[in-house]
């Protein structure tokens, strides 16, 4: 697999730091206010990946943080008369709240800078212990002119950098290059005991010590917006590189921003610049949809007309689905349409997907890939519903194939999409009788629905828009 690295700016062979595992850390969000729609552009894309490594076979750790005290935080909750840790802590729910309703899987860890205070501060310590950081009224500044690699990620040059941070009252700042790993508090700001006195981390300093905390040295994948390279991920570096001396992290990937010209968009949708408010008037897929129907690097044009191609393509899939389903459960004895096609399509979907996915998570390739199998999929149940027959082995092989490369870029069907038309009544009571026995922990009736479902000739699986039903099949194999 070929991934791109913002280090090295080409494409590179992709292998781990340790056999068969693979670390990766996320930039999360600064939790002052809600997300927008484009905030959620790279947590789906690195979803996404995950999930992709995981069907490789890989052990995938996805790191993903919540910056939880930051100025910006301070700023807005001085603005509206709350304590900035009580904005932060209702903020940092709603982030949560709004990405699971996008239908995102929470990271494998979830860190808060605010529970990683001692790591924090330990890592100021060694900066300032080996002369890569000094303290001046209470805060700590990284010497950002002693480390020679500055500037390697974003491809800047020292001498020509403008000062990304302005010295703050009562400090001297050595160089304006320097920048703030440990800020001391002012009064009524919230503060953790620390060897310069009380103070905060810098924001940069937080991910090195969350990423470094949880996969070690030289972990494989660090990520994040593309407005991140610098100065944010070029101080992550250099704070980690100046403290060990050896590579922080290996590849560096990052997701191109999402434009818009806000003011047509507001006058033909309204405000969907939020992710809730977009919620509110979109099925989560649309958004989905949109994001993997464009390479992860290119800037992606967030319009009414993208957002509309998006959701036909949804409801192709669900029309593809439902025809399926309902062949699979009522076609007859008649004798079945050639086969033949379907196979075919098949094996070249699996095969392009594949290809396209090993080339810099090629998305938009792999979504083209799986619209020629819908497409195959739709000519054979229309020939299957027209003779009355269908080969129900390899309907259903070609069925769950669509759904698990679907399932890889993170749009998920179920029984809903089809109104429950397309099942038995029976199964879908039975589905609901396990759901409530699951919820009251009755287990016993619970895997006893379960049973007389699988009985029926389906499996149920639990995915975060709830449970779905599958026809049970043969394998085909990946
Ligand atoms: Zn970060």
């Amino acid at each position: 697999m070929k991934l791109y690295n913002t280090l090295t700016r080409k494409k590179e062979e992709f292998f781990p730091r340790d056999e068969g595992k693979v670390g990766i850390y996320v930039c999360g969000p600064t939790v002052y206010g809600f997300i927008h729609v484009g905030n959620a552009r790279p947590y789906v894309f690195f979803a996404v990946l995950a999930r992709y490594l995981r069907s490789m076979g890989y052990d995938v750790k996805l790191v993903e943080n919540i910056t939880d005290v930051d100025d910006k935080i301070i700023e807005r909750a001085g603005k509206e008369g709350v304590a900035a840790g009580r904005l932060a802590t209702d903020y940092a729910r709603a982030y949560v709240d709004d990405t699971r309703a996008l239908g995102l899987e929470r990271p494998d860890v979830e860190p808060k800078a605010t529970e990683h205070i001692s790591e924090i501060i330990d890592l100021c310590r060694l900066l300032v212990g080996t002369g890569m950081a000094y303290e001046t009224g209470g805060s700590v500044y990284f010497r950002v002119e002693k480390f020679p690699g500055y500037g390697k990620l974003s491809g800047q040059k020292t001498g020509q950098m403008k000062h990304c941070e302005l010295a703050r009252e009562g400090e001297a700042k050595e160089s304006p290059l320097d920048f703030a790993v440990w800020k001391a508090a002012k009064p009524g700001e919230p503060s953790w005991e620390s060897p310069w006195g009380p103070g905060r981390p810098g924001w940069h300093i937080e991910c090195t010590a969350m990423s470094l905390k949880y996969l070690g040295e030289g972990f494989d994948i660090h990520g994040g917006g593309r407005d991140l390279v610098f100065p944010h991920h070029e101080n992550e570096i250099a704070q980690a590189e100046a403290v060990s001396g050896t590579e922080f992290a290996r590849g560096w990937m990052h997701v191109g921003m999402i434009t818009t010209k806000e003011e047509k968009m507001s006058k033909s949708v309204g405000n969907i610049f939020l992710l809730r408010e977009f919620l509110k008037r979109y099925d989560p897929r649309v958004l989905i949809l949109f994001f993997i129907g464009s390479h992860y690097r290119s800037p992606l044009e967030f319009s009414a007309a993208n957002l509309d191609e998006a959701a036909s393509q949804l409801e192709r899939f669900k029309n593809c689905f439902w025809k399926a389903d309902s062949v699979l459960i009522e076609a007859g004895t008649g004798a079945p349409p050639d086969g033949r096609p379907l196979e075919e399509a098949a094996a070249t979907t699996a095969e392009q997907f594949e290809a396209e996915m090993q080339d810099d998570i090629n998305t938009a390739g792999a979504l083209a890939a799986v619209f020629g199998l819908v497409k195959s999929i739709n000519e054979y149940t229309e020939q299957a519903s027209a003779a009355g027959g269908a080969d129900h082995g390899l309907l259903g092989r070609a069925r769950d194939l669509l759904e698990r490369l679907l399932g890889i870029l993170g749009v998920e069907f179920n029984e809903a999409d089809y109104g429950g038309k397309a099942l038995p009544k029976e199964l879908l009571e039975l589905v609901e009788q396990r759901e409530t026995a699951r919820r009251s922990k009755d287990y016993a009736v619970a895997d006893a629905a379960r049973d007389k479902i699988a009985a029926a000739g389906y499996e149920i699986r639990d995915t975060p828009q709830g449970p779905k039903l599958i026809k049970r099949t043969l394998d085909f194999g990946s």
